[in-house]
């Protein structure tokens, strides 16, 4: 029993999750409510990003499934908390343009994109189209925002981009203000109105909509991240960033995937697990598998006897481009459900 469970309602995971499902319900959530994608969604954002930052570290989630969030500030060894930009950073393995205040060569933040793909796109490999918006230096004027030469200097803040307000807060004692020019955005350079750039209205930049082709390479798995350097946001002076496509796997009516298997269940009838039966089932890429149990665990006349005490079974039809394939393990019952649910591993390549 947990104290709590306002972190993993948060997450919209059971306090008994796993790491892996809390990560992917993380990953889900913090793209959908990334202020870049979602500027209404408020304290969402900081929110879930803090769930996930404790339930992710063993430590803490010991600490608050135990006395709750009250215990997690008591705790002086937590090592305080992230901002939740970082934790998004951290996760996603992105932001390098973001070192705040370094002066060596800015590049633009990463854009990081969620992509659905079906258990069969990521099984038989698949090529998807995904459309983005994306600001791109205007082409009108390369990015200067007017004509060539019509940059001036900024009056204002004489191109420092700065300026610095005295304020006298008593007799005798004054206080300085610094604060970015809001004439020139703190750039230090303006265009004059008339010179402005018709396409761009000034701003250097355009909206473009870029279409990516993302190839699905066969055996990606759920979470992988497929990355498109330089495609990010343009800006004047700044390396575009990257556009990072991150793998979302849907979940498939029949088969479960594990690692590198694949699994189903298959409910089968009380003369097919004693006689033995035949299925046929459609694998990722379409071929027809037919499945048969284990030789001579029964002699032939018994069964034939067997049978004959037992409902019939199902005919079905085989395709001619069937595939023979040994179901070895099907004999495993589920005792506690009480039907007979396989496990059965389809190693069909
Ligand atoms: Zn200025
Ligand atoms: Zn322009």
């Amino acid at each position: 029993m947990v104290k709590e469970t306002t972190f993993y309602d948060l997450l919209g995971v059971s306090p008994s999750a796993s790491v892996s499902e809390i990560k992917k319900s993380y990953r889900k959530l913090a793209l959908k409510y990334h202020p870049d994608k979602n500027p209404e969604a408020g304290d969402k954002f900081k929110q879930i990003s803090h769930a996930y930052e404790v339930l992710s570290d063993e430590k803490k989630r010991r600490i608050y499934d135990e006395g709750g969030e009250e215990a997690l500030n008591g705790a002086s060894d937590m090592g305080g908390f992230h901002s939740p930009m970082d934790i998004f950073d951290m996760f996603f393995g992105t932001g390098r343009g973001r070192q705040r205040g370094s002066h060596r060569e800015r590049k633009g933040k990463d854009m990081v994109h969620q992509l659905k793909v079906s258990l069969e796109d990521l099984y038989n490999g698949a090529t998807r189209q995904l459309a983005l918006q994306k600001s791109i230096l205007c082409p009108k004027c390369d990015g200067i925002g007017g004509k060539k030469g019509s940059v001036v200097t900024c009056n204002t803040c004489s191109g420092s981009g700065m300026y610095v307000r005295i304020h006298q807060i008593a007799p005798g004692m004054v206080q300085q203000i610094q604060a970015q020019c809001r004439d020139c955005d703190g750039s230090g350079e303006r265009i004059p109105d008339k010179d402005h750039c018709k396409n761009c209205q000034g701003r250097k930049t355009i909206k473009e909509r870029k279409i990516l082709e993302v190839h699905i390479v066969k055996g990606m798995r759920d979470g992988q991240k497929i990355t498109f350097s330089g495609e990010g946001d343009q800006e004047p002076g700044i390396e575009p960033g990257d556009v990072v496509i991150v793998l979302d796997e849907k979940n498939h009516s029949v088969f479960k995937r594990n690692d590198i298997d694949l699994y189903m269940q298959l409910e089968i009838d009380l003369v097919e697990a004693l006689c033995g039966f035949k299925k046929t089932l459609e694998t990722l890429d379409q071929r027809h598998i037919v499945n048969f149990p284990p030789d001579g665990f029964i002699t032939p006349p018994s069964r034939r006897q067997l049978e004959q005490l037992l409902p019939p079974r199902e005919e079905v039809m085989i395709p001619d481009d069937a595939e023979e394939h040994d179901l070895g393990n099907a004999y495993d019952e589920d005792e506690d459900s009480g039907h007979r649910g396989a496990g059965v591993q389809c190693q069909s390549q």
